[in-house]
């Protein structure tokens, strides 16, 4: 069976992948603690993923597995996207960033502020190939956060699939049933399966 090295640190990601790959037979072994932070330096999703999972994959020697999401606004021209975790700054909050989101939005129509979450997952193999597959939930931004799960922009996500509620207002196991990482992970492991 093949074992894939996980580029993210995060135990959170790292259990959803590992509960969702080993469904296929997929075995994923977590990132060892001595490699250094792979700096997100590419402009899209796809560049940041490959960035990790290419630079894990020549410290270990073996495959590896590296995700990366954005949130993207029509209206922002798809901003704050790749920078959706720095996007107040360097090192801004959870809440700092939801701020900055709401004051660019202030006074745009609930119409016009149709966004939605996309990740990347890219996997690296050490004879140089790699594949990438994605995910998305499409919803759109309220003018206020409501609810108190998940992180990030959760609270102010208002998604389709969830009729409106924020991804905030929905237990774990609901955010998983619809997100934009669960599914890039579902076209993960069908592509693994083929
Ligand atoms: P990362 O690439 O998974 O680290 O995500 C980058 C940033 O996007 C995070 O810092 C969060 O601000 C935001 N983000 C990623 N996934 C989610 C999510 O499921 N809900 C809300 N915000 C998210």
């Amino acid at each position: 069976m093949t074992s894939f090295v996980l580029a993210t640190a995060n135990a959170h990601k790292a259990l959803e992948i590992r509960s969702v790959l080993a469904e296929f037979g997929v075995e994923v072994a977590d990132r060892p603690a001595n490699i250094p932070e792979v700096d997100e330096t590419a402009n899209t999703l796809e560049g940041n993923a490959l960035l990790k999972a290419q630079t894990i994959c020549r410290w270990v020697g073996g495959p590896a597995i590296a995700d990366d999401t954005g949130l993207f606004v029509d209206v922002l021209g798809g901003a704050p996207g790749v920078h959706s975790a720095r996007y107040a700054g360097a090192d801004a909050s959870d809440v700092d960033n939801v701020n900055k989101l709401l004051s660019e939005l202030l006074g745009v129509p609930s119409s016009q502020r149709r966004a939605r979450f996309r990740t990347v997952i890219a996997v690296a193999y050490p004879d140089g190939t790699s594949l990438t597959v994605d995910g998305t939930i499409e919803g759109s931004i309220l003018e206020e956060p409501r609810g108190d799960q998940g992180f990030g922009y959760d609270p102010v996500f208002a998604a389709d699939d969830l009729n409106g509620r924020t991804l905030a207002e929905a237990s774990a196991t609901e955010k998983n049933s619809v997100s934009h990482r669960s599914r890039a992970l579902g076209a993960l492991a069908a592509t693994l399966a083929r």
